[in-house]
């Protein structure tokens, strides 16, 4: 598919719930979501339905996000109908990694060709204090099953939070010197619970090139730039939506669990999809493609004008 801009589209996130077990600071408030009325959130059918009419229509890659995507029951169900999509060329998974230990040899079988796990810090109080109810050995013990289970070219995303990780990075780095992994720094967004806090918590991605200076640039791969201690293993990734804005490089949409596509993170506009299929869902995804905006606002506005926090779009 292409946009008015021209950019082609062919990669999805599509969420499969908004709930999670996990509560991270910038992320989501403490209570929680209101949860809402199971029968608002899509079924593993309507979600099926949504990834068939999306790959009919030209995406190559799905991504299953959420909230936690590995809370959601059916989940297993909904890897193994993605995967025989005919066309799809890649199904690959966002978590919080706390419920791999059980899940991931069976989604390795259900299909899933990658996954991306979360992880802001390696120090245990930092990690109850960020996620306000998780343990990080949950954590290191998913990313020990996944590599068991067979996941290849995992990747550890890290969202920067200035005075409180930032003084991890070389650590983090350090990930990648013997293990063949994708670390990857992300610029905190301000939307939801951290879009009113104080601006000196953001920083650029660009404190980890100060930080470890061997890094040397390899390659863009989407979103991220992509750098690399010479001789390691691993490699480590840059995604500095804030900073630097790389809008004509997007060939992403989303839709959120209650099945409204987003064209654009950060817009509030919204494409309700729910209660179509067929020839008429894939009309509706194929004109709210056209329709997206050229770029975000980030750092003009330091807000994201997106009405939704992101456990309920799915980051
Ligand atoms: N629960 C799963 C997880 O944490 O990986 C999937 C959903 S979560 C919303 C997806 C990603 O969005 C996570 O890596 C999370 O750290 C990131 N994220 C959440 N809020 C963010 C923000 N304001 N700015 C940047 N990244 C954010
Ligand atoms: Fe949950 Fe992921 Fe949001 Fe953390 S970032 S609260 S793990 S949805």
């Amino acid at each position: 598919m292409r946009d008015k801009t021209g950019r082609t589209i062919d990669y999805l996130r599509l969420s499969v719930t908004d709930l999670c077990n996990y509560r991270c600071i910038y992320c989501m408030g403490e209570d929680g979501v209101c949860k809402k009325d199971h029968r608002e959130i899509l079924s593993i059918e309507e979600l099926a339905e949504m990834g068939r009419a999306a790959v009919a229509c030209g995406v190559r890659k799905i991504r299953l996000t959420g909230g936690e995507p590995l809370v959601r029951r059916g989940i297993l169900e909904l890897c193994r109908q993605l995967r025989g999509l005919e066309g799809l060329e890649e199904l690959t998974l966002t978590t919080n990694g706390s419920l791999l230990p059980g899940m991931a040899a069976d989604l390795k079988t259900a299909g899933v060709d990658r996954l991306n796990i979360s992880l802001d810090t390696l120090d245990e109080e930092r990690f109850r204090a960020v996620t306000r109810r998780g343990e990080l050995k949950d954590v290191l013990e998913g990313l020990r099953a996944a590599e068991d289970a067979g996941f290849v070219r995992t990747k550890i995303n890290t969202v920067l939070l200035s005075g409180i990780n930032d003084d991890e990075i070389p650590t983090l780095v350090g990930l990648t010197r013997e293990k063949a992994i994708g670390v990857r720094f992300i610029e905190l967004m301000p939307m939801g619970p951290c879009a009113d806090w104080p601006k000196e918590r953001f920083i650029g991605a660009d404190t980890v090139l100060e930080k470890v200076p061997a890094l040397q640039l390899v390659r863009t791969d989407g979103v991220a730039e992509v750098y690399q201690v010479p001789g390691w293993a691993g490699t480590v990734g840059l995604i500095r939506p804030v900073s630097h804005c790389f809008c004509d490089r997007c060939n992403r949409i989303r839709i959120t669990a209650d099945g409204r596509l987003k064209p654009c993170l950060h817009s509030a506009r919204e494409i309700p999809l729910r209660g179509l299929s067929g020839a008429d869902l894939e009309r509706a995804i194929r004109e709210a493609v056209a329709e997206k905006p050229e770029r975000h606002h980030l750092a003009e506005e330091h807000l994201s004008r997106s009405t939704r926090n992101m456990n309920e779009i799915g980051g």
